[in-house]
């Protein structure tokens, strides 16, 4: 069977990352978390001092950057971690996970040299295929021919309520009010911003999560995937 690529879109809190996982773990593809790379970037920013508005700054520190993304441990894996960071040699898992290094990230993000950098490293990590890779622009620039493009939404409240429980979980003190403003606001700058803005490709599914778990809306996923391998086989063997 042939190997996808399988790109998910999304704004903040609408479960990516756990679907990303689990297809990916289902399928035995390689999961990637795009946005990872943004928050590595912001860190370094924040604790270098560079100001998040400065962009050739910033562009260059992208480029002076070694950022890599490795598959969690199991113990990680037990305890909910996405990718293994890594910023420079530093292993950084744990320290991009705050809501300051969301914020700091979603604003590099709304520049073209440091988007134009992280890109090009998306894409060699997720050339071969057999990969699922999240983020806000993967279906419409990093893999605009990925075999298979979600779109995932959920209501804004079930999104910051999620975000609030990770908050909660890492004992991190915010109210739900405050992380709905936080999620909305960083949400209007993905959508808003110029480059590269988080929008749906045309050839997107649009999945609405709000009212599915994990496992429904992984199964959903994994059953497109698996009609899009028939579909690409069945080709291949015509062109035989
Ligand atoms: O996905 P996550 O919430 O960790 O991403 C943090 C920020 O990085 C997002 O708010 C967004 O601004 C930016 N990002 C992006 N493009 C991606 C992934 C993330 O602009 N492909």
């Amino acid at each position: 069977m042939p190997r996808l690529t399988i790109a998910i879109d999304g704004p903040a809190g609408s479960g990516k990352s756990s679907l990303a996982k689990r297809v990916a773990q289902i399928l035995g593809y390689l999961y990637l978390d795009s946005g990872a790379m943004y928050r590595a970037l912001a860190l370094k920013a924040l604790r270098e001092k560079v100001a998040l508005d400065n962009s050739l700054a910033l562009e260059d520190l992208a480029r002076g950057t070694h950022i890599e993304l490795k598959p969690p441990t199991p113990e990680q894996e037990a305890a909910g971690s996405k990718n293994r960071v890594f910023l420079d040699t530093e292993e950084v898992t744990q320290a991009i996970r705050t809501a300051e290094v969301a914020q700091a990230a979603s604003r590099l993000a709304t520049t073209a040299g440091v988007r134009e950098v992280l890109v090009a490293e998306q894409q060699r990590a997720g050339a071969g295929g057999g990969v699922v890779m999240e983020g806000r622009d993967i279906g419409t620039v990093v893999f605009p021919r990925a075999e298979l493009k979600i779109f995932l939404e959920a209501s804004p409240e079930v999104r910051a309520g999620r975000r609030w429980k990770e908050h909660q979980e890492k004992g991190e003190v915010m109210t739900p009010a405050q992380v709905l403003d936080e999620v909305r606001e960083r949400d209007r700058r993905d959508r808003e911003r110029k480059v590269s803005p988080l929008v749906r490709a045309s050839d997107a599914v649009l999945v609405d999560n709000t009212a599915m778990d994990v496992e429904e809306t992984a199964r959903l996923v994994v059953m497109l995937a698996r009609e899009r391998e028939k579909e690409l086989s069945t080709a291949a063997g015509r062109e035989l």
